[in-house]
């Protein structure tokens, strides 16, 4: 990769006050992006970030309603309008047994994980950069292999897969790219998001990583290098693919 592939380019990162959407939003301005927008609903978390490097801007948006998808397109519009990268980020995590099913919280994650992305992509469409717009989704080991009592969480990441690979494939005539990575666990606050104190957090992680054939589970940072890589312009022909980044756990539960 050259030393600043996202020279003079304008991205957007939904869910970028934390955890993988923070990192990626970091590596993405020190790879040189002129503009990189972060959004999510906490305003002081962005503005966390936003105080790390002048070339990100925070916009507060909640990405379930179309008010927020309009509120990210118009902050694209006030800089100049063309947008070069979007990674569609922001996810929820939730427990989801069957024998304790809780519609509400189901439709928290469908509307978070899978409207989410299919709305601000509807209205960031038109300003997308064609050819050479970038999409990357976050998708989830889960999307393709999943566990007991996540089953919503799951079916919400193979909705994010089946969008990487119709998105691309309806693209691709633009000159439009979509990508996805699939992280395998990664140390974030997305689990105690869940309610689990830092004990159990520590618990689980430890109980993971005795399972992980490379030895550890992710830092964001994992993560987000696979994001700008599949950004890179230089990748001309990189389109519906889904990067697992799991240390391996996928080859250990074969
Ligand atoms: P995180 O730190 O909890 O990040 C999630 C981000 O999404 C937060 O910044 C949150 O900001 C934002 N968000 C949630 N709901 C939103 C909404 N309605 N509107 C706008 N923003 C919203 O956890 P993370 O691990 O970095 O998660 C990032 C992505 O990685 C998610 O898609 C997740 O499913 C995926 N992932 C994570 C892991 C893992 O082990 N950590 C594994 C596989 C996949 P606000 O709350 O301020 O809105």
């Amino acid at each position: 990769m050259p030393d600043q592939p996202f020279a003079e380019q304008t991205v957007v990162i939904t869910g970028g006050g934390t955890g993988i959407g923070r990192a990626a939003a970091l590596s993405f301005a020190e790879l040189g992006a002129r503009t990189v927008i972060i959004t999510g609903r906490r305003k002081e978390r962005l503005a966390e970030v936003a105080a790390l490097h002048e070339a990100i801007v925070p916009v507060g948006a909640d990405v379930t309603t179309e008010a927020g998808a309009q509120a990210v397109a118009d902050a694209v519009g006030e800089r100049g309008g063309v947008l070069d990268v979007l990674v569609h980020n922001a996810g929820i995590f939730r427990f989801s047994p069957l024998a304790a099913l809780d519609a509400a919280s189901a439709r928290d994650v469908v509307e978070t994980n899978v409207l989410g992305p299919l709305l601000l992509t509807g209205h960031l469409l038109p300003l997308l950069r064609s050819p050479g717009g970038q999409l990357v989704l976050v998708s989830s080991r889960g999307g393709h292999n999943p566990g007991p009592d996540s089953s919503v969480y799951s079916a919400s990441k193979a909705a994010v897969h089946s969008f990487t690979r119709s998105w691309a494939a309806e693209l691709a005539p633009r000159g439009i790219r979509v990508n996805a990575v699939a992280p395998g666990f990664v140390r974030t606050e997305v689990y105690a998001a869940n309610g689990l104190g830092p004990e159990q957090v520590e618990g689980l992680f430890a109980g993971v990583t005795a399972t992980v054939p490379l030895g550890r589970i992710g830092e964001p940072e994992d993560v987000a290098q696979w994001i700008t890589r599949l950004a890179d312009p230089a990748n001309e022909l990189v389109t519906g693919q889904i990067i697992t980044v799991d240390g391996g756990l996928d080859i250990a539960a074969r």
